[in-house]
């Protein structure tokens, strides 16, 4: 019997997390406070599995395995006593995570490594909030995660290199790819790529070209599978926002700055494609 793994919510991310653990054998004990979102999580999952058997990644019933690997809990306590592994992909709320981390550290055995998707949070503050943080680290996984081969790994100040060991281990068994960065603001993957996405939006909001333009030029010029305002509305005008502000408050720089442009669309409601409508439209 492979060693379980807990998975805090089944959103976005924490659907794509739990597959991917389910897929290399771990049995997943997946907390959901949301119980409607129950069933549509695990449809998701199916949906997707059943892409992996037309393409002859998993037989039928290695997928009908997976799914059985799949088990909701309601709340944390019952899910987290025997995990191995506790990765967390709850929403980015910093008062949100730092409670449920207080209560995963007093529910979860004194091994268990404790992993946050945060994509902006420092790891170093939400250690500061459990019990044993030398056993806290980031792990960054991309969306869509069964597709997406980088997990990267955040080392907090409080974490321990047998914890970071531990961790590439566990991505690599995922046939992930892990990459080690240490606790600063955006860490690597949003610390350039947010900046990239800025410049793109300035240079909508200066009139310096269309947004077809834009795009176009990233796409062919640089081999970018999709253009930065493309991947804006992918990601979410919000997120963005949100991101761009930890990393100019964070660096206390006025470089990371966010755009006027992107502050009003967010202002506005234009989210990207959740919403219908970001630098494009939706249907
Ligand atoms: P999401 O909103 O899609 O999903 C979050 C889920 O957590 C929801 O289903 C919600 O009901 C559930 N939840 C809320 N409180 C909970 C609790 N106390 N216990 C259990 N579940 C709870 O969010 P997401 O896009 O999956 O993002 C999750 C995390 O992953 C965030 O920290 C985000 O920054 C990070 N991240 C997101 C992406 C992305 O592309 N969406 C990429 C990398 C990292």
């Amino acid at each position: 019997m492979q060693s379980k793994v807990a998975v805090l919510g089944a959103g976005t991310m924490g659907t794509g997390i739990a597959h991917v653990f389910a897929q290399y054998d771990y049995p997943v004990a997946w907390v959901e406070v949301d119980t409607q979102r129950w069933e549509k999580a695990r449809a998701i999952v199916a949906q997707n599995t059943e892409r992996q058997v037309r393409k002859g990644i998993l037989t039928p019933e290695a997928r009908q395995a997976l799914l059985d690997r799949l088990t909701f809990y309601d709340s944390v306590a019952p899910a987290v006593a025997q995990a191995a592994l506790v990765v967390e992909a709850v929403p980015e709320d910093l008062a949100l995570k730092i409670s449920i981390w207080q209560e995963v550290s007093r529910q979860a055995p004194e091994t268990a490594i404790l992993a946050t998707n945060t994509s902006s949070i420092s790891i170093t503050q939400l250690a500061a909030h459990v019990r044993n943080p030398d056993r806290f680290i980031g792990m960054h996984f991309m969306n869509p995660v069964p597709v997406m081969r980088l997990v990267e790994v955040i080392q907090g100040l409080q974490t321990s290199p047998a914890t970071v060991e531990a961790t590439l281990q566990w991505a690599r068994a995922l046939e992930k790819e892990p990459v080690l960065v240490q606790d600063y603001p955006g860490f690597i993957s949003n610390r350039v790529l947010m900046p990239m996405i800025n410049e793109a939006i300035y240079a909508l909001y200066q009139g310096v070209a269309t947004r077809e333009a834009i795009d176009t030029i990233m796409k062919l010029g640089m081999n970018h599978p999709m253009g930065p305002l493309e991947l804006a509305d992918f990601i979410g005008l919000d997120v963005c926002l949100a991101i761009l502000r930890v990393l100019h408050e964070g660096f206390g720089d006025p470089r990371y700055a966010p755009c006027p442009l992107l502050v009003k669309m967010v202002q506005a409601g234009y989210l990207g494609r959740k919403s219908g409508k970001g630098f494009y439209e939706y249907a």
